[in-house]
């Protein structure tokens, strides 16, 4: 690649914020350190940088997509075969399995349909009740399809285990919650077709009941098939528990009130056990003997064994982890609302981008909450960065010895990061710290990134925990901590951090400072984007102390901090540029807007030939 000029050289290196988000710029642009600042206003929007800062500009940030590269990400001419073959990197499996999931439903429908419909044992049955006998038996069937796959993908040992064997080329273990909620939509759905068919068959059956000769005694000979019948009562309990179950899990209900959701989900406790009795009662018999054999009615279980048994021993696993020798070590207090908690546990191996669930009798005995471990796998304690946001969060932060609340207390006695020691304990006995409880590790796309041979990182917000982990793993390899770590074909990595604050910063500042210094190959590139709007006051602190400084005024790290969003086309562009013909393991985890942004660029910047971008997310 030819050399860039000076004025480009200096726009590259902000090609990767878009600069919509602070108002720096308008100050920025009267600046003397700026070099050329006539030139600004044919830029992009966004800061400009100073020298120095030009110089510590890692590689990423100093390529320029060139006409020619801009040109292969939209060829005048692609074929449908080039468009599928990029389509299966991060689009095939997942759509493929979900669309032959689709397809069992439709087959299950239609040939349990065709089933009732023609069964000669069934003749009675199809004289009294119509067409809605046969539909709301072949829903029934899909209802039971649904059951044998509603448990496994909230297993998460089993879903761990498996994702690591060659399965998980083809089922996509790390959608398993978007496939748990598939499952439970289809379950609604088969219920509604289910019940108003039945709805339809009750109406038909009171309107022929000879003992109810007025409208009033019909209408009162529907509700007792409702309500006081076997079925009726149980099919009625049924809908009401799964009601309440998808009332409480919808998407805005579920973010605001965790613990509703958390309890009422366990209504599929009951929700089952009526599902069991439901079928029990032989309602609608069959023309001939037997009529019903235990063999015909009440099968739910046989659906449901399966799930249920591997759900219940994950449930026992938890029981038995949460017993194992487990105290809290450590508690750091860092700024910005985030509480460092660092655990020893016995008999725990981990990798590095896992997470664990926790829990803290203390403060309540039920709740179990997901942390991701920034600890790596070659520490001897295993650690998690909680970020104080609703109510466990906060008295968990409380029983540990954090306070929050009174101002300027989080840096008094803090080191350089603002980070402060709150309490050490050296064994499980003379505790001092309340007790807790691990269930994990359990596993996420993010373990992948060993995989490939150039990674990049995204973490945006407390979402850059899973590769605080990721990157002292990195870092411990670099440095051939541990003698047994496998050979890895990783090579590059760069790291993306979109910060909305300063505090944030911090607390993962020393892990970043540590790396930089090691990372004599530059094998770690570090981008830090500054999205919050910056006073005044600050935006000319930072450029006087930005000025012939080798570090950056904000991290005091040697990569600049850039200030607005990232550029992800002109990231992506530099990504392939960069490393032609290579697979490169794209890692997010932050909020679901910026994931389908990436999940976007993964699928437009991909070429059959060239850069395959692999896309993987957490969220949290
Ligand atoms: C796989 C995973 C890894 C995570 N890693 C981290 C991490 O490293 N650091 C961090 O600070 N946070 C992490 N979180 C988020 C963390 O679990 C929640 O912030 C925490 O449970 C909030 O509990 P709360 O009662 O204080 O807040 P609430 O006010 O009850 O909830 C705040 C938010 O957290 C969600 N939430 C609450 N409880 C749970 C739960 N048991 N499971 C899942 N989501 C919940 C709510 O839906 C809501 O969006 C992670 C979440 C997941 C799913």
């Amino acid at each position: 690649m030819s050399s860039p000029t000076p004025s480009r050289r200096r726009a590259s290196g902000f090609d990767f914020s878009d600069g919509k988000s602070n108002n720096l710029y308008v100050n920025l642009q009267n600046h003397p350190d700026l070099a050329n600042k006539f030139n600004l206003t044919d830029q992009p929007s966004h800061l400009q940088r100073n020298k120095t800062e030009r110089r510590r500009l890692q590689g990423l940030q100093q390529s320029s997509p060139t006409a020619t590269s801009a040109a292969k990400w939209f060829p005048d001419s692609v074929t449908w075969q080039q468009k599928l073959s990029v389509w299966k990197i991060n689009e095939g499996g997942r759509q493929v399995f979900f669309g032959v999931w689709i397809l069992l439903h439709g087959l299950v429908f239609i040939f349990g349909a065709v089933n009732y419909q023609l069964k000669d044992n069934y003749n009675n049955a199809r004289q009294t009740f119509g067409i809605t006998f046969v539909i709301a038996r072949a829903a029934a069937l899909m209802l039971h399809l649904d059951v044998i796959f509603i448990l496994f993908p909230v297993c998460r040992n089993f879903i761990s285990l498996f994702r690591r064997t060659a399965l998980n080329s083809v089922i996509p273990f790390d959608k398993n919650i978007t496939f748990h909620k598939a499952t439970a939509w289809s379950i609604v759905i088969g219920t509604v077709i289910h019940v108003l068919a039945h709805m339809v068959n009750f109406a038909k059956l009171a309107i022929a009941d000879t003992s109810a000769t007025t409208g009033g005694q019909k209408v009162l000979a529907f509700l007792a098939i409702n309500f006081t019948t076997g079925p009726g009562a149980t099919g009625w309990a049924m809908t009401l528990f799964l009601f309440l179950i998808v009332f409480f899990a919808l998407e805005k209900k579920r973010r605001t009130h965790f613990e509703r959701f958390w309890y009422s989900h366990h209504l599929f406790i009951p929700f089952f056990i009526a599902w069991q009795l439901h079928g029990m009662f032989c309602m609608i018999k069959p023309d001939r003997p037997p009529y019903c054999s235990w063999q015909q009615i009440g099968v739910f279980w046989r659906y449901w064994i399966a799930g249920g048994v591997v759900w219940v021993g994950e449930r026992l696993l938890r029981e038995i982890r949460s017993r194992h020798v487990t105290y809290i070590s450590k508690v750091i207090q860092h700024p910005s609302n985030v509480v460092e908690l660092q655990i020893k546990k016995e008999k725990t191996t981990t990798r590095a981008g896992q997470y664990i669930f926790v829990c803290c009798p203390e403060v309540s005995y039920f709740q179990w909450h997901p942390f991701t471990l920034t600890s790596a796998p070659e520490d001897d304690y295993i650690s998690v960065h909680i970020r104080v946001v609703g109510d466990f969060t906060r008295t968990l932060a409380k029983a540990v010895g954090c306070d929050f609340d009174s101002k300027g207390k989080g840096d008094k006695g803090g080191d350089d990061t603002g980070a402060r020691v709150i309490g050490k304990s050296d064994n499980a006995l003379g505790r001092t710290m309340p007790r807790i409880m691990v269930d994990g590790p359990f596993g996420s796309a993010s373990e992948d990134f060993l995989n490939y041979e150039t990674v990049l990182l995204v973490g945006a917000g407390i979402g850059v925990t899973p590769f605080a982990s990721i990157l002292k793993s990195i870092w411990y390899r670099m440095n051939n901590y541990s003698s047994d770590s496998k050979p890895t074909r990783l090579s590059k990595v760069y790291f993306t951090w979109v910060i909305r604050d300063f505090g944030s910063a911090e607390w993962f500042h020393s892990l970043l400072h540590a790396i930089e210094e090691q990372d004599t190959q530059n094998r770690i590139e570090i981008n830090i984007y500054l999205t919050a709007k910056i006073k005044d006051d600050d935006v000319n602190n930072i450029i006087v102390q930005d000025v012939g400084a080798e570090k950056d005024a904000i991290t005091s790290l040697r990569a600049p901090t850039h200030f607005g969003r990232p550029n992800w086309d002109r990231v992506f562009t530099s990504v392939a540029d960069k490393h032609p013909e290579t697979d490169v393991g794209v890692f997010f985890c932050g909020p679901a807007v910026l994931s389908r942004q990436l999940h976007t660029m993964c699928n437009k910047y991909s070429m059959l030939n060239g850069t395959r971008f692999f896309y993987g997310k957490e969220n949290f």
